[in-house]
């Protein structure tokens, strides 16, 4: 009975901490890709107005929910992923610390902050910040030297270099992925049903709308490296004030070339047309998984990092899928995989040793 009771205030505990925590990586998650200090203001503020927040209107999951997720001062709308992050956090340190020893929980609770913070920025901006994954890498070496159980051993020398070597293996065996997928789906060619309308509109910012279809999306978004080629085949277009009939454009990110006429992007402000075929160069995934899937491995080890890439793979099938099946979105050039990656570590958080069980009575007869 005593124990049940103390078991209670100490689950109730994880998942408040939970919640507060989550509050804390909405902030990174807001202001890491915009480089912003964590620290400086100190308070939180209105992203719309840029109030401070009272901290009676801060609190973790009442707030939101209390104010109908909106800004108390100014009445703008705050994201439902505020909310999300809060109530995620909580559930996973709860489940984490009903799962785990002491130790190993708090471990396991700095690394799904790492997880949580990398998946929605990825989500939001297609990058992986390096505080998250260098920083991640850094954290889970030296959490399993101090945590030697996290790598399976008794050894903190062990641990450590079983840390480097995991991490290291994740970078490199998604380098691998990524430049055989470079030579598979390094470009990838998009037939429309029909004759398309689609619009180029230069931004105050330097870059440029570019809208195929219902299709809208950021010029910036498809150019990597200085030669990657995106090929416009058109029935006509208008370049400004400059007619084209029949013609493939093909653009480079600083300018474009129409029959053999090459002209600069910075002396463009708009371009429509009609066209059929669009062949964009995709890049498989960023630079930044690397470094997420390495950070993976030095918090869990070498099995750890080949689950993850397998069970990510497998659910961004399953989704890729589904999104056909239910054709919604026609293509995109955007692929973030961190969140695919974070949800095969988590799986293998708490599912590692049935899926190993398992595995080993496959293998024995
Ligand atoms: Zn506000």
């Amino acid at each position: 009975m005593q124990y049940s009771t103390q078991n209670l205030l100490c689950s109730a505990f994880a998942f408040v901490f939970g919640a507060a925590v989550g509050s804390f990586l909405n902030v990174c998650i807001y202001r890491w890709p915009a480089d912003l200090s964590i620290n400086r203001p100190r308070r939180s503020f209105c992203p719309q107005c840029k109030q401070p927040i009272p901290w009676h209107h801060n609190l973790p999951l009442i707030s939101w929910l209390a104010l109908g997720g909106r800004c108390a001062h100014c009445t703008a709308k705050i994201p439902f992923r505020y909310f999300a992050v809060e109530l995620v956090t909580a559930l996973l340190f709860l489940a984490i610390w009903q799962r785990f020893p002491w130790q190993m929980a708090i471990a396991y609770w700095v690394f799904v902050s790492f997880l949580i913070i990398g998946t929605f920025i990825d989500f939001e901006h297609f990058i992986i910040p390096d505080r998250v994954t260098v920083g991640g890498t850094i954290a889970g070496v030296a959490f399993s030297v101090v945590i030697p159980a996290l790598m399976q051993t008794e050894s903190r020398a062990a641990a450590g270099v079983r840390a480097v070597l995991a991490g290291a293996l994740g970078y490199v065996i998604l380098w691998i992925v990524l430049e055989a997928g470079k030579i598979a789906f390094g470009r990838k060619r998009i037939e429309f049903d029909g004759p398309t309308p689609f619009t180029w509109t230069k931004r105050d910012d330097d870059d440029a709308h570019f809208i195929v279809g219902t299709e809208e999306s950021l010029w910036s978004e498809y150019f990597a490296r200085e030669k990657d080629r995106l090929l416009l085949q058109c029935d006509e277009v208008r370049v400004d004030d400059r007619e084209y009939g029949s013609v493939t454009l093909a653009f480079h990110y600083d300018r474009v070339n129409a029959d053999g006429r090459v002209l600069l992007l910075d002396d463009v402000t708009h371009i429509s047309g009609v066209t059929r075929e669009l062949v964009i160069p995709r890049e498989a995934m960023g630079r930044g998984d690397l470094k997420f899937l390495a950070a993976i491995g030095a918090f869990l080890g070498w099995r750890a990092v080949l689950f993850s890439l397998f069970a990510g793979s497998l659910l961004g099938s399953v989704i890729g899928l589904g999104t056909l099946v239910v054709g919604k979105p026609v293509w995109s050039a955007k692929l973030p995989f961190g969140p695919y990656l974070a949800f095969g570590a988590l799986t293998w958080i708490f599912f590692g040793e049935i899926v190993l069980h398992w595995y080993g009575t496959l293998l024995t007869p």
